[in-house]
C-alpha cells in the first residue's frame, strides 16, 4: 500500500512569481531514523506506512507522492539588518499542504532534500547534526505550548554532506501552519508590486486571520494581528530562557510560530545579554534584545503593507505607528502576567513587579539556573524548604532576603501552598533541551550512529512539566567542562 497524504495545495495556486517548481532531487540510501507518530495521525497520515522503506524515500525526497505540488518558496529579507532582495528556500521543498484533524492547514516540507533555484551557493543539504537539533528543540517547544513550527519525521540520505568536514547528511520533515514570513513580504515589496503583496496579504488572512475577512480595514487588522501574535511569542521565548538566534525577517513568522532552528538554545545561568550564535557577535539576537528586535522586523513588514493602507502616505504611516506601538504593550502584558505566573502570584498587589525584578536581578548577579531556580521556587512553594532554589544563587544570601519578602507576599494570595505549588509547576519546567544535552544526542549520532540517546531525550522533553525521577539528571544544568558557549547556523 502506498502512503497516501491527503494534499489540498493553496500556496502553489498563487501566481507563479511566488515560487519556483522543484522537485527534492533523490539521495541514495534513505533510512527513517525518527518518525513522530502523533503528529503523523494528526495529520491524517498513516505511520505505519510512513515507516515503511517507501514511506521513508517519500521523507527524503527520493520519491514524490501524489497529490503533492513541489514548490520553493521565494522570500527577501534583512540578515542581520542588511537587506537581501532574493533569499528563498535553498535548501528546503514545500510537498503541499494538509487540513489536519483539527481542521488547520498544515504545510509539509522536506528541509535538505537538494538545490532549489534559490540556492545561490549552498547545496540544498542538511547535515545531520542540525536536523536532530531542529527535532529536538522544536518539539521540546511545542511540549512546553509555545507556537512553533513541528517536526514530522528525520531521515538520513546515506550520503555526504560537506561543511568544514564531511558529515552524514538528512532530511528533516517540517510542519507549519505556513511557511510564510516577514521576508515574503519584503520580497515583493521591494520588487514594488503592490499587487503580489496584496495577493499575499489575502492569501494570509484567508489562512491565519480569517477572523479579518468581513474586516472594514483588513490590511490595518493583518498587522495588527500580526504584532500581537510576535509580541506574545516573544514574551513566551523569554519566560522559558529560549535565545532564537536568527531573528532575521526571513525567520519571523506571519502566523506567529517559532521557526528556522539555527543556533537557538536555551540559556542554563539566567543572564539577559546571553547570546549564543557563532555568527552574531554584536548581540543583536541576544535573550532580552529579542523584543525590540521582533518590533524592529514587525516594522519591516509594516513598510510592506504601507502601500495597502492607502493612498495618502503620511495617513498610512501614522496608521501603522499606532499599530506597532500596541506591541509593547502586549508585550509587557504577556511578559509580566507570564512572570507572575511564575513566582505563583495570582492577584495583583503594590510592589509585585519590584519584588519580581529583584529576584531577576539577583538571578544575574549570582548565575542562577534559570529553569532550576523558578521550579524549585515551586517545590518552596508550600512549605518546605527552599533549599534548592537557594542553591542556584553564589550567594545564598541574596536569596535568602528575597525569599523572606516573597513568603510574606505569597502569604496573602487566596490559594493554599499545594494549590501554588501545582500552578506554579504548570508554568516553569523543569526539563528543556539542555545544550550540553542536545550536543551529546547529536555527537553519538553523528560518530557512532547511536540514536538511543536522541530517543531519551526526545521522550524526557515531551513532559517538561512532569518530575520524572528516573530522567532526573537531564534536569542538571552543564558541568563547568560540559557548557555549551557556542552554537553554530544550521547549515
Ligand atoms: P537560514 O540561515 O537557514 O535561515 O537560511 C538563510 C538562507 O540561506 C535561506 O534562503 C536558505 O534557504 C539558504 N540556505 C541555507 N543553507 C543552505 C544550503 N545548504 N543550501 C542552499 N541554501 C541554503
Ligand atoms: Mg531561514
Amino acid at each position: 500500500m502506498t502512503v497516501h497524504f491527503p494534499f489540498q495545495n493553496s500556496y502553489s495556486a498563487l501566481p507563479d512569481s511566488f515560487f519556483a517548481r522543484v522537485a527534492p532531487t533523490p539521495v541514495a540510501a534513505p533510512r527513517l531514523i525518527k518518525l513522530n507518530r502523533p503528529l503523523a495521525l494528526q495529520l491524517g497520515l498513516d505511520p505505519d506506512l510512513l515507516e515503511t522503506p517507501e514511506g521513508a524515500e517519500i521523507l527524503a525526497g527520493k520519491t514524490v507522492p501524489p497529490g503533492a505540488d513541489p514548490i520553493a518558496m521565494a522570500y527577501a529579507g534583512h540578515q542581520f539588518g542588511n537587506f537581501v532582495p532574493q533569499l528563498g528556500d535553498g535548501r528546503a521543498i514545500l510537498l503541499g499542504e494538509v487540513i489536519d484533524r483539527g481542521g488547520l492547514r498544515r504545510d509539509i516540507q522536506l528541509k535538505g532534500s537538494g538545490p532549489t533555484p534559490f540556492s545561490r551557493r549552498g547545496d540544498g543539504r542538511a547535515a545531520l547534526g542540525p536536523v536532530l537539533r531542529e527535532y529536538i528543540v522544536s518539539e521540546a517547544m511545542f511540549a512546553l505550548g509555545i507556537p512553533t513550527t513541528r517536526s514530522l519525521a528525520a531521515v538520513v540520505t546515506g550520503e555526504q554532506v560537506f561543511r568544514e568536514t564531511a558529515l552524514p547528511g538528512a532530511v528533516l520533515t517540517r510542519v507549519a501552519s505556513s511557511h510564510i514570513r516577514v521576508g515574503t513580504f519584503q520580497f515583493f515589496a521591494v520588487r514594488r508590486d503592490t499587487e503580489a503583496v496584496r495577493r499575499l496579504a489575502d492569501h494570509v488572512i484567508f489562512r491565519h486571520y480569517p477572523e479579518l475577512l468581513n474586516a472594514e480595514r483588513p490590511y490595518h487588522g493583518l498587522l495588527g494581528a500580526v504584532v500581537a501574535r510576535q509580541a506574545e511569542l516573544v514574551a513566551r521565548w523569554l519566560l522559558v530562557g529560549f535565545i532564537h538566534g536568527v531573528m532575521n525577517t526571513d525567520n519571523s513568522s506571519i502566523s506567529g510560530e517559532t521557526i528556522d532552528y539555527g543556533p537557538c538554545a536555551f540559556m542554563d545561568a539566567y543572564n539577559p545579554s546571553q547570546v549564543f550564535s557563532s555568527i552574531d557577535e554584536m548581540g543583536r539576537y541576544a535573550y532580552a534584545n529579542q523584543p525590540r528586535i521582533a518590533l524592529w522586523n514587525l516594522t519591516r513588514l509594516a513598510e510592506c503593507l504601507l502601500p495597502l493602507f492607502g493612498d495618502e502616505q503620511e495617513k498610512a504611516v501614522a496608521e501603522a505607528q499606532d499599530i506597532l506601538g500596541a506591541f509593547s504593550e502586549t508585550f509587557s502584558a504577556a511578559y509580566q502576567t507570564g512572570l507572575r505566573k511564575k513566582v505563583g502570584l495570582f492577584t495583583t498587589r503594590d510592589g509585585d513587579d519590584a519584588l519580581i525584578q529583584d529576584l531577576l536581578d539577583a538571578m544575574a548577579k549570582n548565575q542562577a539556573d534559570f529553569t532550576l531556580t523558578f521550579r524549585s521556587l515551586g517545590d518552596a512553594a508550600g512549605d518546605a524548604a527552599a533549599d534548592d532554589a537557594r542553591a542556584q544563587f553564589m550567594d545564598p544570601a541574596a536569596f535568602d532576603e528575597w525569599a523572606r519578602r516573597w513568603r510574606e507576599r505569597t502569604a496573602l494570595e487566596p490559594q493554599s501552598g499545594a494549590e501554588r505549588q501545582a500552578a506554579m509547576h504548570a508554568v516553569n519546567p523543569i526539563f528543556i533541551p539542555r545544550n550540553h544535552r542536545v550536543e551529546a544526542v547529536i555527537q553519538a549520532a553523528v560518530n557512532d550512529d547511536d540514536y538511543a540517546p536522541f530517543e531519551e531525550l526526545v521522550k524526557v522533553l515531551a513532559n517538561p512539566f512532569e518530575d520524572q525521577p528516573e530522567y532526573a539528571a537531564f534536569a542538571d544544568p552543564p558541568l563547568p567542562d560540559q557548557r555549551v558557549l557556542q552554537t553554530f547556523c544550521g547549515t
